[in-house]
Formats: structure tokens, sequence, C-alpha cells
């Protein structure tokens, strides 16, 4: 008997069951649909009416990682970003706070939960933010070209029938940039948005002030703060975080604003002159 179950000890069993799992489940979800014409399940398209449904990137950045952004200067701007949303409640709490301090923000969205809310995608992007793509099932594995493509694809289809967006930011699910998903956004010109300041919202116990406290300490001009629409001790450490990078001076930008800055940073002399307003 031992020997005949020695197998499921392996320790490499487990990751090779995670595989097989994960590229069954792709393989059932995906009927070739890397076109928009493919994907009837997702009913009918109700863009919203915004001053901007197109996020795109500087040259410079199309299929190039960022972490944080040097300006060159010593403006003092940062960029907020939410991660694995939509979701309920507490995204909705995330816009309130930031429609009080009059702040925008990037959000990075997961498919299946913008299929699962779409009227809260909509929320956020009426709200003038913008969104990035963060893959459809926020898997970690490696992943073949085909299954990469339809995890982007899938997403950036959805965002774009919910919501009428179009976006090249993208950001890979846990920061993993050697599965098969960066590859696949590289070569579709996404620009690949990573961080430089992570509060650690993911540690079990740290409480609302600890996450503020962490961003406060760790705020530098031209950063890119990685935040989760998805938590409530977040919601709750949030206007802690804004209050305290107002009071240290800061401004908040929409990471392609932060790129546009620090391409005017590096090409000072290429700009046009700026027209009076
Ligand atoms: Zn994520």
């Amino acid at each position: 008997m031992k020997s005949r179950y020695a197998f499921f000890w392996y320790p490499r069993f487990f990751p090779t069951l995670v595989t097989v799992v994960g590229l069954l489940g792709s393989y059932m979800a995906l009927p070739g649909r890397l076109s928009d014409s493919r994907l009837p399940s997702f009913g009918m398209a109700h863009p919203v009416k915004a001053t901007n449904l197109v996020f795109s990137v500087p040259t410079q950045y199309q299929g190039k990682t960022v972490r944080k952004v040097d300006l060159g200067t010593p403006e003092k701007v940062i960029a907020l970003t939410f991660d694995d949303g939509p979701w309920p409640k507490t995204t909705l709490q995330v816009l309130e706070i930031l429609r009080k301090n009059n702040i925008k923000a990037t959000f990075f969205w997961i498919g299946r939960n913008l299929k699962n809310y779409p009227d809260i995608g909509r929320r956020v992007v009426q709200d003038g933010h913008v969104i990035g793509n963060h893959t459809w099932h926020h898997w970690y594995f490696h992943m073949n070209p085909a299954v990469a493509a339809a995890e982007i694809e899938n997403t950036a289809a959805l965002i774009y029938k919910t919501t009428g967006v179009k976006t090249s930011l993208f950001r890979p699910p846990g920061g993993f940039l050697n599965n098969g998903l960066a590859a696949y956004a590289r070569s579709q010109k996404y620009a690949i948005v990573m961080w430089s300041d992570d509060p650690g919202e993911n540690h079990i116990g740290r409480s609302a002030p600890v996450l503020a406290n962490n961003v406060l300490k760790a705020a530098r001009p031209g950063e890119i703060i990685l935040l989760h629409d998805i938590h409530p001790r977040t919601v709750q450490a949030l206007p802690i975080i804004i209050a305290g990078l107002k009071q240290r001076g800061y401004r908040f930008v929409t990471v392609p604003q932060l790129l546009a800055m620090q391409k005017r940073a590096q090409n000072p002399k290429t700009e046009p002159p700026k027209a009076a307003n």
C-alpha cells in the first residue's frame, strides 16, 4: 500500500497537480476567445461616459517594466494604485475616499471580478480613474503563450465591453515577471507596471495605522504605491495615508501622468513649449 501511494507524497506532486488543474481550467475556459466577437457571454456593452477612456503610455515605456519614476526634479508627486478589484463594498469605499480628496488613482482589474461586478467597474471609470489589466484569473504559475494571451486578452476585451476603456497598462499578478504573462504583455506593447512601495497588506494582523505608517515612511517622489481595494484594512488606512502624504507636500497622479512627467524630465529639449493655462 505504501509504495502504491508514495507518489502523492513526492514534493513534486503538488506543483504538478496545480499545473494540470490550471491547464485543464484554461482549456475549458478557452473556446478560442482571443477576439471580441467570440465573447458572447459577456453580453451587451455599456460603455461609460468619461473624459478619457484610452490609457496609453509614452513610446519609451511600451514593452518596458516600470517600478518607479525618476523625475529629475524635487517635485513631490506619487501614484496610488489599487489591485484585484472591482470588489463589493471596499472598492466603493475607496472611491468615496478618493472623491472626497479629489484624487485620481490607477486600478488594476482582475477580469473575472469585473465580470461579477461590472457596475462597480463602471463607477470607477465614471469617477475618472485610470484602469490597467491584471489578468483574468490572477494565476501565478507558468503559462504557455496561448494561456497567457487569453488571460490578458479576455480581460482587455471585457474591460472594453463593460466600460469602453482601452488600456496599455499591465500589472503581473504577484509581480511575477517570468511566468509567460509579462512576456505576452511586452509583445503587445503594454507597459509592465510594478511598484516601488508595498506596505504589506497581505500580512495578517497588520493594522491600518501600521500599513499607513509603512507607506508614509517609504514615500519618495515618483513612487508607485501598491494597495488593494479588496481589504477593509486598506480602506481604513487610506485616509491616514492620504492625509500624511498631503502633509508632506505630495500631489497625487495616475500612472500615465507619472510616466508622462518622466518623459518630460528626460527629454526637456524635445518637448514643445508649455502653453499658458
Ligand atoms: Zn493582484
